[in-house]
């Protein structure tokens, strides 16, 4: 520790203005990466802590208890790499671990270390300002505590604010609504129930065919038809757990070398170079296949090219239509107005099925759209429905809505919320000029991929960042102007060869109940050069002595 993190003198008047912080870091959330980010720190005997909003650890994970939620990603490779008994004691209990079984899991990690004792709960932050004099941050929680620290380590998530739709009438609404993030904790009994879900995104589409199979009766609204496809879970014997183990050092050396940090590897062999009849067999076998096959083992081009796109969304529309009874149905069920994964995939399992159940209705809001919320239901432009429970599955204020909650306050009193007002800007996710001493992990503009592989990466670059500092007796770290432009401008770049540009969805920034997320203006949200030119970029950095931050 160094002279600077004891006591500040002010420049003005030479009056003691500030003891040693609280804390020399305060990591926010408890979920995935602020696990890790505290497991790193104490390991260094450094005075840190964790405060979390809610009541307890796992973020995403404590969160969304509604029914259906699970990995999207195989359960081995979600998993932390870091420490060699945890791979060798958990045992995966299926392909794609259920929301209880992962909130175990996060449990079991922080219990084995210990790391509960360095979490506070139940705190949530609602300011932070930057002290330019004594270098600290003042963090003010809603519990009315001021804590001081000399650095802010953010580990809040991506998808942690949830937005309910702006539809009249929603606060008039009798019976019992809810957002998916706020699925009640105690168990709900659906049976003999009338349900509503708005919204067929990622979370509406695992939700779906579980209510379908529970309550009286099911209507979906759906805005805008999703692509989606088959999860195909599977259980994980106590045998597959035993080969799954001997294959971790692989598994996790195949995440870093794939650009979405899974083990699906594109097909790099040219789209146009393989005859269609095999291209229609690669895609029969990753349709079949476990997981994100389907989507990321495919031909890069389906990324980047119309007409490889194009033909690729009609063989899996004619997959939906051979799963949807009505044809009529099955059609509205189809995207027209965007290709198969230039939105982020929902993976389902039986989704497209439940809509041949007796107890499940759909109503298209692209011909007949929800006009307001009443006292019992729903009123769309022909129709009024009733129901007992209204669950919205309406999305997220993404990216940049973590951070906008909290009244962020960097150099001169300048807030992130209005630096970010038409979208994030950063110098590698992970720090943004203006707002020294803060570092964030999982950031906006940081690389998308399979969550913890890049959780896990931010965690080490900003701790190694952080021993960087301690070890030559500095306290103060900043990006500069120069180096955050570079990188927003590469990132807005690596938008352009890509379909996904054209999106119109949370990665890109669209969200219909927020201000300033208009259809059709770009946020330049995520990196999409991949994880390896991500942790390249990462490296790079660290090398050249961080060129790209000042550092005092
Ligand atoms: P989402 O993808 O943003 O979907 C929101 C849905 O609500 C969309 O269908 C949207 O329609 C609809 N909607 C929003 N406002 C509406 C309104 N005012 N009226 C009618 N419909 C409205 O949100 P999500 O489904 O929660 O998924 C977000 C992300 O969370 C996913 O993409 C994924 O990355 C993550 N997630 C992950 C997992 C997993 O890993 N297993 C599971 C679930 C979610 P429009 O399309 O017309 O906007």
């Amino acid at each position: 520790m160094n002279d600077s993190m004891v006591a500040q003198q002010s420049t003005d008047d030479s009056t003691l203005i500030h003891e040693e912080p609280d804390y020399e870091v305060v990591v926010i959330g408890a979920g995935v990466g602020g696990i890790y980010q505290i497991k790193r720190l104490i390991d260094l005997g450094v005075n840190a802590t964790v405060l979390e909003g809610d009541p307890d650890l796992g973020g995403t994970w404590y969160r969304n208890r509604y029914p259906g939620a699970r990995f999207d990603s195989e359960s081995f490779t979600y998993g932390y790499s870091w420490d060699q008994e945890v791979l060798d004691q958990w045992h995966w209990k299926e392909m794609f671990s259920p929301q209880p079984e992962t909130l175990k899991y996060l449990n079991f990690v922080a219990d084995k270390f210990g790391l509960r004792d360095h979490m506070q709960f139940n705190c949530y932050v609602e300011k932070m300002i930057f002290d330019e004099n004594a270098c600290v941050w003042s963090l003010s929680l809603k519990d009315g505590r001021e804590i001081t620290s000399r650095f802010v380590l953010t580990a809040i998530g991506l998808l942690s604010v949830p937005t309910l739709p702006r539809i009249e009438g929603i606060d008039s609404y009798k019976g019992e609504a809810f957002h998916t993030f706020d699925w009640p904790k105690e168990p709900l009994d659906l049976e003999g129930k009338r349900v509503a879900v708005i919204g067929t995104g990622a979370t509406a589409i695992q939700l779906i065919p579980e209510v379908a199979k529970e309550a009286e009766h099911l209507t979906v609204f759906q805005r805008r038809a999703n692509w989606a496809a088959p999860l195909n879970n599977s259980e994980i014997s106590e045998e597959e757990m035993t080969e799954i183990r001997k294959r971790y050092d692989e598994i996790f050396a195949t995440c870093a070398r794939t650009p979405g940090g899974f083990e699906h590897e594109p097909d790099r062999r040219g789209f146009y170079s393989v005859p269609e009849e095999e291209r229609r067999e690669l895609w029969d076998r990753l349709y079949d296949g476990p997981g994100f096959g389907i989507w990321l083992q495919n031909f890069v081009e389906i990324f980047m090219d119309e007409d490889a796109n194009a033909e690729f969304s009609e063989y899996i529309a004619e997959r939906i239509r051979a799963r949807v009874d009505d044809p009529e149905l099955a059609e509205k069920l189809i995207p027209k107005d965007h290709g198969f994964g230039i939105q982020r995939v929902p993976l389902e399992t039986n989704y497209f099925e439940a809509y041949n159940r007796d107890n499940v209705s759909f109503v298209d809001g692209s011909e007949t759209p929800i006009q307001r919320i009443t006292e019992t239901g729903v009123q769309t432009s022909d129709e009024h429905y009733e129901f007992d429970v209204i669950v919205y599955a309406t999305g997220f204020d993404a990216f940049t809505g973590a951070f906008d909650r909290i009244d962020i306050r960097g150099v001169d009193g300048q807030s992130l919320r209005d630096k970010w007002s038409e979208g994030p800007v950063t110098y590698l996710g992970l720090l943004v000029h203006g707002f020294p001493n803060l570092i964030m992990i999982s950031g906006p503009q940081t690389a998308a991929t399979n969550f913890p592989r890049g959780a896990e990466l931010a965690v080490n670059w900003a701790t190694e960042l952080l021993e960087h500092l301690w070890d030559s007796n500095k306290g103060r770290i900043e990006a500069t102007p120069a180096a955050e432009q570079s990188w927003f401008d590469h990132v807005a770049k690596m938008y352009e060869p890509f379909l996904l540009r054209k999106a119109q969805s949370w990665i890109t920034g669209y969200n219909s109940n927020l201000d300033g997320h208009e259809y059709g203006k770009t946020r330049y949200n995520i990196y999409n050069g991949g994880g390896p030119k991500y942790a390249d970029r990462l490296q790079e950095e660290t090398q050249e002595g961080y060129s790209g931050i000042s550092i005092e």
